[in-house]
Parts: C-alpha cells; sequence; structure tokens
C-alpha cells in the first residue's frame, strides 16, 4: 500500500510449498481477524512488565493500568466521537457488546432486523422482526421506513443493523437508518465489527445510539471489544455480570446491594487491562491515520481483486452488485465445479494463502446470496483485505483461483 505510515506485524511470515520452496505468507483473511499493528504491539510491550490489576489497588502498578485503562476508555470514546452522556463499556467482542445490549434493552423492547446480519445481531434479540436482505441501500431504508411506519405499539423500538456485511462488504447507509429510526422514535444499534477498522464512525454525526465492534478486526489481539451508546438504558438494567467491580455498595443479608452506574455496571469481574490498552492504542493509530488515503489503498486493491476474480468465467461473486455501491474489501465467491473447501485449502498448500470458507455466521444471508447467484456450492469462499494487504497478494489469488477453476479437481 502506498501513503499511509501503518504497518502490520506477521508480513514476514514464510509458508513451504509442495515444491520445498518458501513464499511469504498472504493474509486474506481480514473480516475474521486483522493481523496486530505495529504500533499496537509497541504499547503492549511496553505496559507487559508494569501490568496489574486496575481500580482496587493502591500500588504504583495498580494505579498506572487504572489510569491507562480509563484512558484507554477515552481513546475509543474520541474515535467514536461519543456524546459527553454516552457510555463506553469495554466487553470481550462484538458478540458479547451486542448479548449486552440485548440484555440491557427495556425488556418490552421490539427489535427489527435484517437477514443480512452476521449471527451475533441476529441471534441475542429476545423478540425480533426480520426484515429480508435488501437488494440496495435504499431498499433498506425504504424496509426500515415500512416497517417502522406499521408498529403500532407504544413499546421501545430498536432497529439493529450491520455497518458493513462480513460477507460482501457492503456498506450501510447508516445516517439514512438513523434519521428514519429517530423519525418513528426508535432507536437504532449498529453492529460495526466489519465498518470500524475501514471507515471513520461518528456516533455523534450519524446520530447513533449504540455502536459495537471488536478489537481483534481491529489490528489488536483478541479478547477485548466495545459497546457504546446511549447512558440511560445501560445504567437501568440489572449488571450484564454480577460480581466484584460492578457494585457501589454490598449489604450484610442476601440481595442487598446497591450496583454501580456507568460503564463499570457492566464490566463485573477484573478487566482486560492490556486487551482494553491495545484496543485503544489501534483507535490511535487509525485516528492519527490519512484516512483518506488508506481508503484510495483499499478500493484500488478491492477493485483489483473484484475485476481479476469477475474475469474468471467459473467464479461466481455473491452480493448486490453495482447496485450497492459503496463496498469494504471483502469478497465472497464460489467456484463453478470445485467444492469450496477444496478451492480453500488448495489456495493455501499450494499458493500460501489463507482465506475463509463456509457461511460465515450468516448462515440465512448466505444461504440466500448463494441461490441469488445460481451457485450449486452450499458455501462460499471469501477473501478480504486491510493494511498490509499488497497488489501482488491480490494478484496472487486471481492467479491462484484461475488454475483452481482450469484444474477443476
Ligand atoms: N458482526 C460482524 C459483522 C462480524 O463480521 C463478526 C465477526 O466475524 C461479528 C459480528 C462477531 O465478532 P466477534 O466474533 O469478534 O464477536
Amino acid at each position: 500500500m502506498s501513503g499511509n505510515t501503518l504497518g502490520v506485524l506477521g508480513s514476514d511470515v514464510k509458508v513451504g510449498l509442495p515444491d520445498g520452496t518458501k513464499i511469504a505468507y498472504a493474509n486474506l483473511d481480514y473480516a475474521a481477524s486483522a493481523p496486530c499493528l505495529r504500533e499496537v504491539a509497541d504499547v503492549v510491550g511496553e505496559l507487559l512488565p508494569l501490568y496489574a490489576s486496575v481500580h482496587r489497588g493502591a500500588g504504583a502498578l495498580s494505579q498506572l493500568c487504572t489510569e491507562k485503562y480509563e484512558l484507554a476508555r477515552a481513546s475509543v470514546t474520541a474515535f467514536l466521537g461519543c456524546r459527553v452522556d454516552d457510555e463506553v463499556v469495554f466487553t470481550r467482542n462484538t458478540t458479547d457488546a451486542l448479548n449486552l445490549l440485548a440484555h440491557a434493552v427495556p425488556p418490552d423492547t421490539v427489535v427489527i432486523t435484517f437477514e443480512g446480519e452476521h449471527h451475533a445481531n441476529l441471534l441475542p434479540w429476545k423478540e425480533v422482526v426480520r426484515l429480508p436482505a435488501p437488494s440496495s441501500p435504499a431498499a433498506a431504508v425504504s424496509a426500515v421506513t415500512t416497517a417502522l411506519a406499521g408498529q403500532t405499539t407504544e413499546r421501545p423500538i430498536l432497529l439493529a443493523v450491520t455497518g458493513a456485511s462480513n460477507v460482501t462488504g457492503e456498506v450501510w447507509p447508516l445516517a439514512d437508518l438513523a434519521a428514519t429510526a429517530h423519525r418513528f422514535g426508535a432507536r437504532i444499534a449498529v453492529d460495526a465489527a466489519q465498518l470500524a477498522p475501514h471507515r471513520r464512525i461518528d456516533i455523534a454525526a450519524l446520530d447513533l445510539d449504540y455502536v459495537a465492534f471488536s478489537g481483534h478486526k481491529l489490528y489488536a489481539p483478541f479478547g477485548t471489544g466495545v459497546l457504546a451508546g446511549r447512558a440511560d438504558w445501560l445504567d437501568r438494567a440489572r449488571p450484564y455480570l454480577s460480581g466484584g467491580g460492578a457494585t457501589a455498595h454490598v449489604g450484610d443479608t442476601p440481595g442487598e446491594v446497591d450496583w454501580a452506574v456507568g460503564a463499570a455496571r457492566h464490566e463485573a469481574g477484573s478487566p482486560n487491562v492490556i486487551g482494553a490498552v491495545a484496543l485503544a492504542a489501534a483507535c490511535d493509530a487509525l485516528a492519527a491515520a490519512d484516512l483518506d488515503t488508506l481508503r484510495a489503498d483499499e478500493d484500488a486493491l478491492m477493485n483489483r481483486l473484484h475485476d481479476g476474480l469477475a474475469g474468471i468465467p467459473e467464479v461466481r461473486i455473491l452480493g448486490a452488485g453495482d447496485s450497492w455501491p459503496d463496498r469494504l474489501g471483502i469478497v465472497s465467491f464460489t467456484v463453478d465445479g470445485v467444492e469450496t473447501r477444496t478451492v480453500s485449502t488448495r489456495l493455501a498448500a499450494e499458493f500460501g494463502i489463507g482465506v475463509r470458507d463456509g457461511l460465515f455466521c450468516a448462515h440465512p444471508f448466505t444461504r440466500r446470496l448463494l441461490d441469488q447467484a445460481g451457485a450449486t456450492a452450499p458455501t462460499a469462499v471469501r477473501a478480504s483485505i486491510g493494511v498490509g494487504t499488497t497488489t501482488e497478494h491480490i494478484d496472487r489469488l486471481v492467479t491462484g483461483i484461475r488454475t483452481i477453476a482450469g484444474s477443476r479437481v
């Protein structure tokens, strides 16, 4: 990539080929987990000798880590452009964040979502209306308008949508969806697991109510995610986990407990300080990067990937195509006449390329897309890119797919 100064670990990893030679590993599976940014590794390396449990210790290292943990929260707050009264809760990942939100919504809330969601935004909700996956951004807004106009209930309504699909990379029209939700008195929660690493998300400017994302897709290590947004529902809900750290006072008799308000209410137990600091370091690095250059680089790579695959007659690319113009660097596809698992294992063994195959934890959506594409395979291959991807990686993938499609083993 050109222009941006970000770099990731692992770009020098080599893997063996059948002829005994070694080749630089081409990681094209960023949508699953992105490699760690150098900046993140540096910050983690500095903290490892110093870490101690936060909030409860008087010792110097505990004080230091408490400060770093709260500074990490401030970095995430700034990264997301939160309003002053928004809460930023550290979770384990996006799945955990959305389950926390599902736990915290008022008990009679009706949730409206789409078939195109990852399971993390499909399954946690108690009472849910699932709309068919739309064929364009305008169709998404129109479907939400119709669904909300048809609600006769006085109950709270939450629109829970993805920021960008993990199957097609299609970026959702969040500002329009938020405006529509609010026009009908509903709230909007965004699963930003895929969007956050690639586009600036400004909660206040987009007028979103909740945003969830994962550190391990944002170039930080595993184990930390975020739920950010309106404090009222979070402060009124019972703690997501009961235990130390979530309490203001515990009396002598069972059940006598005053729960904390604020983020601590939902962060019981010793928090993942290193994880939070690492995630915040990734937020800081991305916030300081030239996002326009980053996006231009990714768009160029994405177009190269897309055009290269589209030029292979046996390849069927999943998704709405040109009717959904704004896409991240994620392409899911099948190869006629070749089993999906064969495609991914041959890419790994013969070309040193890492991709994913399956239904991508979006089973109903991916099955629908396969059907629409006329694919005979029951699953797809997914290639996805980010910081550190090069044109050589893309060209190697296209050559690999061309070879595999031609050989029809
Ligand atoms: N939402 C989307 C769109 C995703 O792509 C993923 C992971 O692939 C998730 C949610 C779940 O993320 P995690 O496994 O980090 O909880």
